[in-house]
C-alpha cells in the first residue's frame, strides 16, 4: 500500500462545451481527493491544437466553481507543479520524447503523410491491422540524428517490443494482458513539437505526482501502451479507473453531443451551460451525474459534502449508464425543496430579472414557500409566480369565463368578489376567506367556479400557488385593480 499523498486531477481538453461526461470526470477524481485528504488538479490538455476551441478553458472553469468543485490546483490559479496547460509545458515533452529516444525506447521517424497513407492502403488491401511499417525504426541513431540535424520534419515514436506481453490493470475491470505484436508504434510527439496525449498524460501524470487516474473508458485501449511508455522512464503506475460511457436516453448507442438538439426540444441538455440557463441547480446536476456509474442506490439524495463522506473508489462500476433526464428532474426538485428560503430566493430571483421583471425582496421571500413545492426547474417560478412583480396582468377572456357560465354571468361574479373583498380593511387570507366562501354557498356556484375567476382575475393565469396567500402578497389594491379590469374585460363582450 502506497503511503504517498492522494493527488488526483481533471484533465479535459478544451475542444468544445462542457458537458455531463466532463463533469463527471471532474467529480469522482475530486470526490477521492477530498474524502482522503488529498489534492485536486486541474488540468488542461491543449495539445490538439487542431479541435482547440477558444473560450472553452473558461467554459471549463465556470462549469467547475459552478458545481463546486473547487480545485487546488490548476492554470488559473498555480500550483507547485505548473504550468497546468498543456501548450506551456512543450519543453517538458520534448526532453521526455527525446529520453525516450536516448534509451531506445522510441525513434524520430521522417515518413511522410503520403507515405503512410500508402502503407495504410497496401496493408488494408491485405487484410492486415494498419500500422506503422517500421521504416524509420530501421535507422541508426546516427543517421536519424543526422536528419533531425539536417531540418528533416519529424514525429516521435514510441518503439513497441515486437516479442512479449504487458499486463494492465484497470481497477474497475481487473487485469488484461495484451500482446505486444498487436500494438503500434505509436507517436508521442507530432510534427509540430507538440505531444500527443499518449506522451503527455503520462509525463504530467508523473510530474504533477497524480496517485489516481479517473478517467474515460475511451482511453482504455491506449492502456498498454501507457504502461509501456510509464514504464519505459522506469516511474511507478498510478491506478487507473476507466469510467462507464453514457448511454443515450432510449439505451441505445453512445450519447453524443450531436444528442443534444433531440434533448434540448424536451426542455434537457448534456450542456452544463445550458443546464444552468434551463433552470438545473448544481446540487440536482451533481446528484443525478453521481450516480450514474457509482454504486449507491438509485435513488439516494446527497449533497457534495454527503458524498464526500461516502466516496469510495471501489464503488465505481464498469457499466454503461443511460441518461435518464426524469432522474434529473427528480433529484433537482428534491434538492429545490431542501433549500432554505432565502437560498432559494438568491436563486431563482436571476430568473425573474432575466425577464425584466423588478424583484422585490420582501416579496420574493413571501413566495418562496408558496413556490418551492412546485418546482422542478428553479425558471419554473417564472409560470407559476411572475404575476407578483407585474403592474398589470392580462387575463385571456376564454380563462376568465367560468365552466358552465357565460360571460355576463362570470362578469357578475367578479363583480361580487370585487365588492367582497373591497369591503375588507385587508386582503389577508383569514379575513377573505370566510366571506368569499360564504358567497358560494349562498349563490349555489360552486367554489371552483368563483375561485377559478378570482383566480384569473388576480394572477392572470389559470395555474397558480395557493389562491388566498397570493392574494395577500399581491396586495389589496393591485387585487381590487385587477378584478375591476376583469369585469370590464367581461362585460365587454
Ligand atoms: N484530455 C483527455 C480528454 O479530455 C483527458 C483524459 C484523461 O483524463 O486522462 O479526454
Amino acid at each position: 500500500m502506497s503511503t504517498k499523498p492522494i493527488r488526483t486531477r481533471f484533465a479535459p481538453s478544451p475542444t468544445g462545451r462542457m458537458h455531463i461526461g466532463n463533469a463527471r470526470s471532474a467529480l469522482y477524481p475530486f470526490l477521492l481527493a477530498r474524502r482522503l485528504g488529498g489534492t485536486f488538479i486541474l488540468r488542461i490538455e491543449d495539445t490538439d491544437q487542431k479541435r482547440y476551441e477558444p473560450g472553452a478553458e473558461q467554459e471549463l472553469i465556470d462549469g467547475l466553481h459552478w458545481l463546486g468543485l473547487n480545485y487546488d490546483e490548476g492554470p488559473d490559479i498555480g500550483g507547485p507543479h505548473g504550468p497546468y496547460r498543456q501548450t506551456e509545458r512543450r519543453a517538458i515533452y520534448h526532453e521526455h520524447a527525446w529520453k525516450l529516444v536516448e534509451q531506445n525506447n522510441a525513434f524520430p521517424c521522417f515518413c511522410t503523410s503520403e507515405r503512410l497513407a500508402n502503407v495504410r492502403q497496401e496493408q488494408l488491401k491485405n487484410k492486415q491491422n494498419p500500422r506503422y511499417d517500421g521504416l524509420c525504426r530501421a535507422l541508426t541513431p546516427e543517421e536519424a540524428r543526422q536528419r533531425v540535424d539536417g531540418g528533416d520534419k519529424y514525429v516521435i515514436r514510441f518503439k513497441m517490443p515486437k516479442e512479449g506481453s504487458i499486463t494492465t490493470t484497470d481497477l474497475l475491470r481487473g487485469s488484461i494482458t495484451t500482446e505486444n505484436s498487436a500494438l503500434d508504434d505509436t507517436v508521442l510527439l507530432k510534427s509540430d513539437g507538440l505531444p500527443t496525449y499518449h506522451l503527455a498524460a503520462m509525463v504530467d501524470d508523473h510530474e504533477m505526482e497524480i496517485t489516481h487516474v479517473i478517467r474515460g473508458s475511451e482511453w482504455l485501449p491506449s492502456m498498454p501502451l501507457h504502461i509501456h511508455v510509464i514504464r519505459a522512464f522506469g516511474w511507478d503506475e498510478p491506478v487507473f479507473a476507466h469510467l462507464s460511457v453514457f448511454l443515450k436516453p432510449s439505451g441505445k448507442g453512445k450519447m453524443s453531443k450531436r444528442d443534444r438538439a433531440d434533448a434540448m426540444k424536451d426542455g434537457y441538455s448534456i450542456f452544463l451551460g445550458d443546464m444552468k440557463d434551463l433552470g438545473y441547480t448544481p446540487e440536482g446536476v451533481l446528484n443525478w451525474i453521481a450516480l450514474m456509474g457509482w454504486g449507491v442506490a438509485e435513488d439516494d439524495v446527497m449533497t457534495l459534502d454527503q458524498m464526500i463522506t461516502r466516496f469510495g473508489i471501489d464503488h465505481l462500476t464498469p457499466s454503461p449508464a443511460a441518461i435518464n433526464f426524469q432522474k434529473l428532474d427528480h433529484f433537482n426538485a428534491t434538492h429545490i425543496r431542501l433549500f432554505s428560503t432565502e437560498d432559494l430566493a438568491g436563486r431563482i430571483k436571476p430568473y425573474f430579472t432575466r425577464e425584466g421583471l423588478n424583484v422585490n425582496d420582501e416579496v420574493l421571500l413571501k413566495i418562496v414557500p408558496l413556490l418551492r413545492e412546485r418546482l422542478v426547474t428553479l425558471d419554473d417560478c417564472l409560470s407559476f409566480g411572475s404575476f407578483f412583480f407585474k403592474d398589470d396582468v392580462t387575463p385571456v377572456l376564454e380563462d376568465l369565463i367560468a365552466k358552465g357560465l357565460d360571460a355576463g354571468q362570470s362578469a357578475e361574479i367578479a363583480q361580487r368578489t370585487y365588492e367582497i373583498l373591497a369591503a375588507q380593511p385587508d386582503i389577508s387570507h383569514e379575513r377573505c376567506e370566510p366571506p368569499l366562501r360564504a358567497y358560494v354557498e349562498e349563490s349555489g356556484l360552486n367554489a371552483n367556479q368563483v375561485f377559478g375567476i378570482l383566480r384569473v382575475a388576480t394572477t392572470g393565469q389559470k395555474v397558480s400557488p395557493p389562491l388566498f396567500e397570493s392574494m395577500e402578497i399581491i396586495g389589496r389594491e393591485k387585487c381590487l385593480a385587477r378584478i375591476k379590469t376583469s369585469v370590464e374585460i367581461l362585460k365587454k363582450i
